[in-house]
């Protein structure tokens, strides 16, 4: 797959199809996708010319903004010129855009949210639309393609580089995931991911692929049952991707089923775990739809591994007590556990999951340590008996392989000491989860002066939160350079949008909970707190948001 060139050949063959849908039906077709990237690659060509050597020394693009269908032609004006891109959205807290951007130093920052006229000039200047556009100056080969940003354990977020071929080896696989490629020409795919998210790269590139349509839905439908629903009665999905906590959420909402989305026939699961929970819930309400469960890291671009959780799988997955599988690895590429391991209580060999293969990440940008301490190089044995030496990245996550599977357990970073105990923070959470009381749990350590002092549960429960308070998150406001400071001003420093959880904490609920947890757990792992709320709240990239846990004073 070359995706430049497929979108090349869709704007002939499928010129007038939409290619993407924003608000208020703003739509993009694939061949003024294709044409103003087109114009946007002359104008940063004839900016700075084109990359200069293999090692594409031309600076990347910032690209700042939301769920506008031009962001596309950002992304790809950028990669056509040679360049590569970096999408920034605009929830993400501004000491973060201001961290990246200075980590960047971006040739240019195209700012959708608050410039938008920069770019429609461009589009329309004559000087760009009657030049021609030179293929061969298109990102290729080991050529960074986009920059992605994930947070890093130092507090300075981390650019993870993705160069074309891993991009175009990841589609050859997500293209067939869940259904043939073929059949995903002409289907509406959900894009619920932030641009700055690289689980947005499964929706998008993989629609565009296919010649499919991708539906945006803005932060602020998200944040509204009442405009979600509205969203899915305009919008036939016939493919959802999406976080699992996402589709929680979703699920808070009495009608959303099947007779909402009657075409939705694949979910597409990926950038935590799939509960048991969660497949039940969702099993209910779409009884037909295809669920599928990836997993996989930005660094190795997406996902790695797949696995359609059928009623088999489902069973099979109770009767052996473990979490949900992750699947099996794609074509390319190698799941290992690393070596120096321990055996779980089923006896499985539990230790770090290490990916080798054609979609790991050529390291991270401008940081030779961090790339160093996380990617190595592996030699693989061909099937002809020849050897190639192939990237490697070592995860962090904690997992097993059975009967061909893998499993996801945890980070190997979520494990804590307290007051000398090893304790897996995972562990008094599935233990929770467990009870008939409660359906979702997240732990997290209380410290004071720099010591872990005692745990705290927030838990979802099946009865109503009767709130004792509400918790808003701080504001931060400070400059940024390079981008319009106007358009950050009153918004908050932190990830999570939703910004009201209702909580509440009640001694005999906390005591009776913690009497049941004591059966299953030794006294140093019961929290101290088992505080009910009523969502977990998630950042921007649509996780659960620990930190804002954290920060609650309860
Ligand atoms: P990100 O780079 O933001 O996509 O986050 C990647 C991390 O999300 C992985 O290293 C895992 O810790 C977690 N993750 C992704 N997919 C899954 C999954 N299916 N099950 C459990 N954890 C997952």
């Amino acid at each position: 797959m070359d995706i430049i060139s497929k979108l090349r050949k869709l704007a002939e063959t499928d010129g007038q199809r939409a290619a993407v849908i924003g608000e208020g039906g703003h739509v993009l077709t694939y061949s003024q996708l294709n044409e103003y990237s087109d114009r946007l690659a002359i104008w940063l060509h004839r900016l700075n010319g084109q990359k200069s050597d293999a090692n594409q020394s031309a600076r990347p693009i910032a690209v700042y903004g939301h769920k506008n269908p031009l962001m596309l032609v950002c992304f790809l004006g950028a990669a056509k010129s040679g360049r590569a891109y970096c999408p920034l959205d605009i929830s993400m807290p501004e000491g973060r855009v201001r961290d990246t951007i200075q980590a960047l130093d971006p040739e240019v920052i195209l700012d959708l949210e608050n410039d938008i006229d920069t770019l429609i000039n461009i589009i329309n200047d004559p000087q760009n639309t009657e030049a021609e556009y030179n293929p061969s100056w298109a990102v290729a080969g080991s050529q960074t393609f986009y920059i992605i940003f994930t947070s890093g354990s130092t507090g300075k977020p981390k650019g993870v580089k993705i160069s074309a071929d891993c991009l175009n080896n990841y589609l050859d696989w997500s293209c067939e995931l869940g259904s043939a490629a073929e059949e995903k020409h002409g289907k509406i795919f959900l894009n619920q991911a932030p641009f700055s998210f690289d689980l947005s790269v499964m929706d998008t590139y993989t629609c565009l692929a296919c010649g499919g349509t991708l539906a945006l839905m803005e932060k602020r439908v998200q944040n509204d049952f009442a405009l979600m629903i509205d969203f899915f009665k305009k919008t036939p999905l016939n493919i959802w991707v999406s976080t699992p906590s996402f589709a929680d959420m979703c699920m808070g909402e009495p009608s959303f089923n099947s007779n909402l989305l009657p075409n939705l026939g694949i979910f597409l699961f990926c950038g935590e775990e799939l509960t048991i929970n969660t497949y039940e819930k969702l099993r209910q309400r779409f009884p037909d739809s295809r669920i599928i469960n990836l997993y996989g890291p930005t660094e190795s671009t997406v996902a790695v591994t797949s696995i359609e959780i059928t009623e088999e799988i489902y069973k099979k997955t109770i009767a052996e007590g473990r979490k949900l599988p992750a699947g099996t690895a794609k074509n390319g590429t190698i799941i290992e556990i690393n070596e120096n391991t321990e055996n779980n209580d089923s006896g499985d060999r539990l230790g770090e999951i290490i990916i080798t293969g054609n979609t790991v990440s050529t390291g991270y940008f401008n940081n030779p340590e961090k790339t160093a301490e996380a990617f190595f190089e592996k030699d693989i044995k061909n099937g002809d008996g020849s050897v190639s030496t192939t990237r490697a990245y070592r995860t962090g996550d904690l997992g097993y392989i059975a009967d061909g599977l893998l499993y996801c357990v945890g980070r190997i970073d979520f494990q804590i000491k307290m007051h000398g105990y090893r304790i897996e923070l995972g562990d008094i959470e599935q233990n929770l989860s467990d009870l008939p009381e409660i359906s979702r749990a997240v732990v997290v350590p209380v410290e004071k002066e720099g010591h872990i002092k005692s745990l705290t549960a927030y838990v979802i429960t099946d009865t109503e939160v009767n709130p004792q308070h509400s918790e808003k998150n701080s504001k931060n406001n400070a400059d940024i350079s390079g981008i319009n400071e106007k358009s950050l001003e009153n918004k908050n420093d932190t990830d999570s949008e939703f910004q009201d959880l209702k909580i509440n904490y009640d001694r005999q609920f906390s005591r009776r909970i913690k009497e049941q947890l004591l059966i299953k757990l030794p006294d140093y792992m019961i929290p101290k707190k088992i505080i009910m709320i009523d969502r977990l709240p998630m950042n921007s990239n649509g996780k659960i948001n620990r930190n804002q846990l954290r920060s609650i004073k309860s």
